[in-house]
């Protein structure tokens, strides 16, 4: 069994830790020295200094779900009274504000709602393009797509094909959890998607064309062999397909959950963005997930392997359900980056630079509160949901009143 000085000579000269390595370093390096080897890769990774950032909009266009995970506390029951969806004329609304402080792309995900069938998403996707043509949709989780497979009952790589036809230009990494059917089936997200499931979405659509993202949720009940059999997993696919543009790992909220339990601490996400980024070694970006681990951790985790401060949040609802609600605009994350010794540019969801922050070329509103998808009390009812047939009965029932 290798030491860990001898593990940490590895990393340096770049060669490919597997399992037992990066367990024995996960858990028994310090955390002063997984940082510095992290930091070594991304700075092999990213020499000229650069820390990005992307203006985009998180938009929750449904809490309404029949999962029912159990570390969720953002879903709601078919025909629970404080259920939505939002109206496309509501999502064009959106879509007006992000692009008034600069932001690019509309991160669209949602719960798994039975009375939202297919058309609904490709109505959406082509009335956004068509007003908006440069915009772009980074839009639909894995368990989301095999959600409208099986109420389509067509393959996922058919629902992929119509969803790009629409509009779709990548797919968000969400809904992965922990990549092992041990802990899904005790999370109650293992019929949403396996493990297989979820990296065979993604990899129809990185043969599709599409560019994706992949993320973990650590802190509920796996172990730490588990946590590196998900980087490992991640690894794999991006060898056979290099179509994951980013990782994104971020603890476990536990409040008003189901599940319950407590949040990880700052030195466990740490160590956790340092191992990722250890063995990761064919993804080329890392996310800070400032947004669960607040503005100072964020900032912190560019010392940790992480590349890149994620989105410039102007929205958030999962999180903040959940108990967590930090907000930084673009000047406070430019600030941030900065402090830290990097340099900050603006990207799309391809990792291409876009320029400097927008807030030094030209006005932009502050943005220093998060909005929310519908404002508390909002119950109203989209007027284009009856044109689309639903397959619960209470949304049979509500479509035959409107
Ligand atoms: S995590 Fe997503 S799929 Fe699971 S219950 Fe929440 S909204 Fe539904």
């Amino acid at each position: 069994m290798p030491s860990i000085t001898e593990l940490a000579d590895k990393v340096d000269r770049g060669e490919r830790l597997g399992a037992a390595d990066a367990l024995d370093l996960y858990r028994h390096a310090s955390t002063g020295l997984l940082g510095r080897l992290a930091d070594g890769v991304r700075a092999r990774k990213h020499p000229d200094g650069l820390v990005t950032y992307i203006i985009d909009r998180n938009v929750n266009y449904t809490n309404v779900c029949v999962a029912r995970c159990n570390f969720c506390a953002f879903y709601r029951e078919v025909g629970a009274p404080d259920g939505y969806v939002l109206g496309f004329d509501e999502l064009f609304r959106k879509i007006d504000e992000t692009i008034a402080v600069g932001g690019v792309q509309l991160l669209l995900q949602g719960g798994h709602n039975p009375d939202l069938p297919l058309q609904w998403y490709e109505d959406l996707f082509r009335a956004i393009k068509t007003r908006y043509p440069s915009f772009k949709l980074h839009a639909l989780s894995p368990p989301e797509v095999i959600h409208l497979s099986r109420l389509s009952q067509l393959p996922v790589p058919d629902v992929i094909e119509r969803l790009i036809a629409a509009g779709l230009d990548s797919i968000p990494g969400g809904g992965a959890e922990i990549l092992v059917d041990r802990v899904r089936r005790l999370l109650h997200c293992h019929g949403k998607a396996s493990a297989d499931e979820w990296l065979d979405v993604m990899r129809h659509a990185h043969r599709a064309g599409l560019r994706t993202t992949a993320t973990m949720m650590y802190g509920t009940v796996e172990t730490d062999e588990e946590r590196i059999e998900h980087l490992l997993r991640l690894r794999e696919l991006q060898d056979e397909t290099g179509g994951f543009t980013a990782f994104i790992t971020w603890s476990y909220q536990p409040e008003h959950t189901e599940l319950a339990g407590t949040e990880a601490t700052g030195v466990d996400y740490l160590r956790t963005l340092a191992i990722a980024r250890i063995v990761l070694d064919n993804f080329d970006n890392l996310q800070a997930s400032w947004v669960t681990q607040g503005g100072k951790v964020g900032q912190v985790s560019l010392a940790y392997g992480a590349n890149d401060m994620g989105s410039v949040m102007i929205e958030e609802n999962v999180v903040r359900a959940a108990g967590a609600s930090y907000c930084m605009d673009e000047v406070e994350i430019v600030r941030n980056i900065e402090d830290a010794g990097f340099v900050a540019r603006r990207r799309n969801m391809h990792y291409d630079v876009l320029g400097e922050p927008i807030f030094r070329e030209r006005d932009v509103p502050r943005m220093l509160e998060l909005a929310t998808a519908r404002l508390a009390g909002d119950s109203s009812r989209p007027e284009e949901l009856r044109f689309y047939p639903a397959r619960s009965r209470t949304g049979k029932q509500e479509r035959q009143q409107d």
